[in-house]
């Protein structure tokens, strides 16, 4: 079976893991604070703080932000359920802003119109999660700029997307947000096995990441409360954290990897190209890119519009596992899960989102899918669809 995507592990990250087992330091060692410097100097933003997973980042970011209950988060139901999950994890509230066709990002009309009925009803959100599908930036500038108008924070979920780019700039940059969250799974871009990071440019979030990280515990005197006895080896907890920390066996994975991020992401956008090339004289829709961003290509979705194509996606679907092509479909829209649905979202709820999840069909896209695979791949879609090659 061809997977739709797999992580790529050089013999330099299987020596550079095997290295760290025979080293001092398994976890809190020194590979997560050069782990971090890889993150912030390609993305040339002040702060990343490494944590375990992206789930965990979306949660510690939206602690950070004073997520709490009463509290309101907006996201696209576009996406991963993490990306709304977080939220829920604080006690607050969630809604889903609908997506722009062309792009299958949160269409920034919708959120505009949204933010305006939310004021007249005196429930605005107070963070905002864009997420950045399959690797391509939302419209960050506009959305930057309701959040000044209606006041609101701003979680960039770029999972998807390290090594993307906006406007010339690195995705991770935060220009246009407060905290910034990658994955590190397999799957991904850039894999420590486990792992996210959240970036930020403000000092001030990034040490409450931090502490977040590991517990709620500090050890810097500026911000412990004074006691009668100033001890050497004082720590405090000072507020509610968890473990969310990285190992440093991951960690250095992680370093090794961000060696390749650039070769990773010309790869995949080779194959990017050569897909857009075979589809563009098929029934079938490639994935349109904004002029303003550069996508890193995480995934490749492929548009069936049985009305245009003559099959269905579950047809289409079908016949692309039954050759061999273990095709999957990102996103179905996070409220039509049993668990959402449950608090009282009902179907129909973002139409935009809708459409796309009975169209949707990730291909297999992957640094080390070879040509001759994908020229299978190709093949295979035009069969399904019936087009002569
Ligand atoms: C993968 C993913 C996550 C969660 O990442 P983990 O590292 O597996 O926790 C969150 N949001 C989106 C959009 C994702 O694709």
């Amino acid at each position: 079976m061809i997977p739709y995507g797999r992580q790529d592990i050089s013999q330099a990250d299987i020596d550079a893991v095997v290295e760290i087992l025979r080293s001092d330091f398994l976890t809190q060692g020194p590979s997560i604070a050069k782990f971090e410097s890889s993150i912030t100097e390609f993305c040339g933003v002040r702060h990343a703080v490494a944590v375990s997973n992206a789930t965990a980042a979306l949660h510690i970011a939206c602690l950070a932000l004073d997520v709490g209950p009463g509290d309101m988060v907006w996201t696209s139901p576009n996406t991963f359920v993490a990306s709304s999950n977080c939220a829920l994890y604080c006690g607050a509230s969630v809604d889903f802003v609908d997506i722009d066709p062309q792009t299958y990002n949160m269409s920034v009309d919708r959120l505009r119109e949204k933010l305006e009925v939310a004021q007249a009803a005196g429930n605005l959100p107070k963070v905002v999660i864009p997420v950045h599908l399959s690797g391509q930036s939302c419209e960050m500038e506009a959305i930057h700029a309701l959040s000044q108008e209606y006041g609101f924070h701003i979680i960039e979920d770029a999972s998807h997307s390290i090594g993307g780019s906006y406007r010339g700039s690195p995705v991770g940059d935060c220009r246009y947000s407060d905290i910034t969250v990658f994955s590190f799974h397999p799957v991904k871009i850039v894999t420590t096995g486990e792992g996210g990071a959240a970036l930020t440019k403000d000092d001030e979030l990034a040490e409450k990441l931090r502490r977040l990280r590991s517990h709620g515990i500090t050890s810097d005197r500026r911000i412990m409360l004074p006691r009668p006895d100033d001890e050497i080896w004082n720590y405090q907890q000072i507020s509610l954290g968890f473990n969310y920390r990285m190992t440093d066996i991951h960690a250095i994975l992680g370093i090794s990897q961000m060696t390749r991020l650039r070769e990773f992401v010309d790869k995949r956008r080779a194959i990017a190209a050569r897909y857009d090339a075979a589809f563009a004289q098929m029934p079938v829709k490639t994935p349109w890119q904004h002029a303003d961003t550069q996508s890193s290509y995480h995934l490749y979705p492929l548009l069936v519009d049985a009305d245009v194509c003559g099959k269905t996606q579950k047809q289409v679907y079908a016949a692309l596992w039954q050759a061999g092509i273990a095709v999957n479909l990102h996103y179905i829209p996070v409220y039509r899960q049993p668990y959402y649905e449950a608090m009282g979202f009902k179907p129909g709820y973002c139409p935009e989102a809708e459409k796309y999840y009975r169209q949707a069909i990730s291909l297999p896209m992957f640094p080390t899918l070879s040509e001759t695979d994908q020229e299978h791949v190709v093949a295979a879609v035009a069969k399904a669809v019936g087009v002569r090659v």
